[in-house]
Order: C-alpha cells, then sequence, then structure tokens
C-alpha cells in the first residue's frame, strides 16, 4: 500500500482550492501516515513571498492536530535572468519568463529560493517540478521538435536535480513529474509515422536522469495523474508507468505525490494497479 503523498497544494497556492485541514482530514481517513503540502514557489516576487508565508502559516496551524502534516515546497526551473530582474524589483509582466523561442540559446535556470530561504522557512522537504512553457506567460510558441523538446527537459531536470542538492541539503528531495509536459506534446498525444509517442523518448535519456538522481540523492515521483488519468492514452499511461519502473530498478528511490489542487479522493488503488502491470515490485515506493 502507499502510506505517503508528498505533493499537494492548499489555498495558499495560486491554482489551489483545497484547505489544509480538508486535505488532513482525507488523508487521515485514508490512512495516511505523511500528508505532505508543497505549494508552488514558482518566481521570487511578492506574491509568491506571500504564497510562502502563508503556506508556513497553514501549516503552523494544523501541525500539533495533525503531526502526520510535512511542510514542503514545489520550485520550478525558471531563467536565471528573470528572477534577477524580479530581484531588483522589476514586475513578472515585463519579463519573459521560462520560455525560449525556437533557435534561441538555452536559458540559465535559477529556483525562486535560496539554501538561506528553505533554512528560514523551515522547510521539511523541497520538490522541483519542470513546468517549462506550461506557466510562463507567453508559452504560446511550441517547441521547435520532439529531439530538441527532449534535450532541453532533460536539461532543465538534470540541474534541477543539482539545484536540488545545493538548496535543500540533506532533506528529502523530489523531482516532481519526470517529463511531465509532454502530455500535451503533438508527438506523444498523436504518435506520427514511428509510432512511438512516450517510447520517443530513448532509454539513454532515461539512464542520464537515473545517473544524475542518484548522483544528487533525488528521488523521482509517481505522479498519479501520469498513470492513470483517464484524458491519457493507456498506452502512454502504461509506458510512463515503465519508466518510473525503470528508474527504481537502477536504485531510484520514487515517491508518490498526487499534485492535487482542489479535492482529496483517494486514487493509490488504481496507481498501484497501474505500477504492479508495468513490473512494479510491492513496497519499494519511498516512505511506504
Ligand atoms: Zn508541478
Ligand atoms: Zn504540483
Amino acid at each position: 500500500m502507499i502510506t505517503s503523498d508528498w505533493h499537494t497544494h492548499t489555498t495558499a497556492s495560486p491554482d489551489g482550492t483545497l484547505t489544509v485541514g480538508t486535505l488532513c482530514e482525507e488523508a487521515r481517513r485514508q490512512g495516511l501516515r505523511v500528508i505532505g503540502m508543497s505549494d508552488h514557489c514558482n518566481f521570487n516576487d511578492a506574491k509568491y513571498r506571500q504564497v510562502m508565508r502563508d503556506s508556513r502559516a497553514a501549516y503552523e496551524r494544523h501541525c500539533t492536530q495533525y503531526p502526520e502534516l510535512r511542510f514542503g515546497v514545489e520550485l520550478s526551473p525558471y531563467s536565471r535572468t528573470v528572477y534577477d530582474a524580479l530581484a531588483r524589483g522589476d514586475t513578472l509582466g515585463s519579463c519573459r519568463a521560462g520560455y525560449i523561442a525556437a533557435g534561441e540559446p538555452p536559458y540559465t535556470p535559477a529556483f525562486a529560493l535560496t539554501r538561506e530561504d528553505v533554512d528560514a522557512l523551515g522547510l521539511s522537504y523541497v520538490i522541483a517540478g519542470v513546468h517549462w512553457r506550461c506557466d510562463a506567460p507567453d508559452a504560446s510558441v511550441p517547441p521547435r521538435s520532439a529531439d530538441a523538446w527532449i534535450k532541453e527537459w532533460l536539461r532543465l531536470m538534470t540541474w534541477s536535480a543539482e539545484a536540488l542538492a545545493e538548496i535543500a541539503g540533506d532533506r528529502l528531495k523530489i523531482l516532481a513529474h519526470p517529463w511531465y509536459s509532454c502530455i500535451r506534446a503533438p508527438w506523444v498525444q498523436s504518435p506520427g509515422e514511428d509510432n512511438r509517442g512516450f517510447a520517443r523518448i530513448p532509454f539513454s535519456a532515461h539512464d542520464e536522469l537515473a545517473a544524475v538522481l542518484l548522483q544528487y540523492g533525488v528521488a523521482a515521483e509517481c505522479n498519479a495523474d501520469q498513470v492513470t488519468h483517464p484524458t491519457l492514452s493507456e498506452r502512454y499511461r502504461r509506458e510512463y508507468a515503465e519508466f518510473l519502473v525503470y528508474l527504481n530498478e537502477r536504485g531510484v528511490p520514487i515517491t508518490y505525490g498526487t499534485d492535487e489542487h482542489e479535492r482529496y479522493p483517494d486514487r493509490r488503488k488504481s496507481v498501484l494497479a497501474a505500477l504492479r502491470q508495468s513490473g512494479y515490485r510491492e513496497n519499494t515506493l519511498y516512505g511506504g
């Protein structure tokens, strides 16, 4: 059984409507031993500093009654130039965040929080989710090709693993929803002549990712959506679960994350069923 969930969003996140009280009650009813709150901290501006203050305050209001609650954060790599501009007092609207036009050189990534911030906030774990082009204000232009997309996504994931080690130290470190945005990529949803879909991502990329995660002591997340969401093809969900099992067989710890933002249904049975179908060995999920 799965007894921990390290990835949820509460009302402190700009995109969350799940109260911490509801989250804790539901998690307890489901028998979870650990329930992590990991609100988004995308940018180092006033809005996201407030998100972290609200998130911390909500954690403090509930942690005595619910000792299973853990205080974390979800960071995303965006352009260092953007963070520097925000630190100088620019507004986000004036920045080009997390987006590269086709042909433009890759940006130098950064996170919104530093090691000092992580310590000051008293975070007990940190997760990093690449949302490249997903949350960016001018995310309308698609990447040029599947190969370019794969290369850039891998670069941001491996950068995130190294940066997590730097800012989170010995805390639990998780790479959220690896390869996340390919669920929207046309080459996954409508595989072309090669008919490969998610399998378009070569195993050499999975090997490289596994090596970096192991090097920096970062776990990979089994995101409930990626293996069970009904809008994804059965084939995608199976290939994605096989990818997670592949990482796990290479020694990478796999954590469970629902990434819930609104309600807290129990999805563990269908997640486990998907993993088992793809060769998952019982009781190898991190934290139960
Ligand atoms: Zn995310
Ligand atoms: Zn999330």
